[in-house]
């Protein structure tokens, strides 16, 4: 279990809390045309269901700007405008009514532009982070630190935290992501050090699936074992649904949010008496809107099933053609192996239940 998280600044985005003991959040970010904005509210929909606390969408032109406020109007969660080099969409984005700001303001043209885009985000209470990024750094940082090092990294987030500072604005959040895990962990663990801004943790680039999802588990994962970091985002190649669920299985794993369903199912061995794979995905997709943290096993055999699973809610432990339902490491009941499924899902449905009465 993490000890002492690195106390920050609190910030605001939304109605999401960051940073300042706030539990740490989940963010994605949509990969649809913001433009379009059914396809939008359609995706923001389907992440915000999958638990997603923080939505983060690109504004590459006025239109994609203009379109934030119809999408701000058909959802609920908070909304971040991603924004490059032209303080005008910055200033479009907060007038859409948008959360947060991601941009960095030594890169949108100069003085007259960031005290512009910073006393608009101060009047409206909109913080603003600051993401440098491995792969973009500016040459003067490049030259100074002699290429794509850590210190490099801080030493440009920090240049821009000081245009905000400079303007009192301190509404401010920092990342520093690269796709080389050991930078990445270096880069923020240095910047842990220097300011006391919450910070937003991410492997960039960690790639598609599986491969991907462990990378970012490592990256985000080791800082958060250390106390650092207050937010997360898990990139992935693909349906970004599947980097809110990353998000959350690193966290749950390091015991930092006991949201939704915690599935321990056994890797299976000679004694397995059930197709357990095809069982745990179907109980895993039809488990997924519960929010109730639950620990839900499914376990090949019944020798060593409900021992091994005791600590779980509910449970099946495989047995020839049937299989064995229990509750908190009893067993319940017997139930025909093509049932066993549909059994559990119900008996996790009705425990969700009984707790959110309680
Ligand atoms: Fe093997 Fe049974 Fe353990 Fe699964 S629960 S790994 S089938 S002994």
């Amino acid at each position: 279990m993490p000890g002492r998280r690195r106390p920050t600044r609190r910030i605001q985005v939304g109605k999401v809390a960051i940073g300042g003991g706030a539990p740490i959040s989940v963010q994605s970010m949509t990969n649809t045309d913001t433009r379009d904005i059914t396809a939008t509210v359609a995706q923001i929909r389907r992440l915000a269901a999958a638990g997603c606390e923080i939505v983060r969408l690109a504004v590459p032109d006025q239109e994609a700007a203009r379109a934030l406020a119809k999408i701000k109007a058909q959802v609920e969660i908070p909304l971040i405008a991603d924004i490059h080099f032209d303080y005008r969409l910055a200033l479009a984005a907060l007038e859409a009514g948008v959360d947060g700001l991601r941009l960095n303001p030594g890169n949108i043209g100069g003085p007259e532009r960031v005290k512009a885009v910073v006393k608009e985000a101060a009047a409206r209470r909109v913080p603003i982070r600051i993401g440098v990024n491995a792969g973009s750094l500016e040459k003067e940082a490049l030259a100074a630190h002699g290429g794509v090092t850590a210190e490099a990294m801080v030493a440009s987030a920090l240049k821009h935290i000081r245009l905000l500072e400079d303007l009192d604005f301190r509404e401010i959040k920092v990342s520093l992501k690269a796709s080389e895990v050991p930078l990445m962990l270096a880069a923020y663990r240095l910047m842990a050090e220097k300011v006391d801004y919450p910070l937003h943790l991410g492997v960039t680039e960690a790639g598609r699936g599986l491969e991907g999802a462990v990378k970012s588990a490592v990256g985000i994962g080791i800082l958060l074992a250390e106390g650092i970091g207050d937010t997360i985002r898990v990139s992935l190649t693909g349906d970004p649904v599947q980097e809110v669920i990353a998000g959350f299985a690193i966290l749950r794993a390091l015991g930092l949010r006991q949201q939704g369903i915690e599935l321990i199912s056994c890797p299976t061995c000679g004694r397995c008496q059930l197709d357990l794979d095809a069982v745990a995905a179907r109980v895993q997709e039809e488990l997924r809107g519960i929010k109730q943290p639950l620990k839900v096993a499914v376990m090949g055999c019944a020798v060593n099933g409900p021992g091994e699973a005791r600590q779980a809610d509910v449970g099946i432990a495989g047995g020839p053609g049937f299989g064995l339902l229990f509750r908190h490491g009893r067993p319940v009941r017997k139930v025909k192996e093509e049932d066993l499924a549909r059994a559990l899902v119900e008996e996790v449905k009705r425990l969700a239940a009984e707790r959110r009465e309680q």
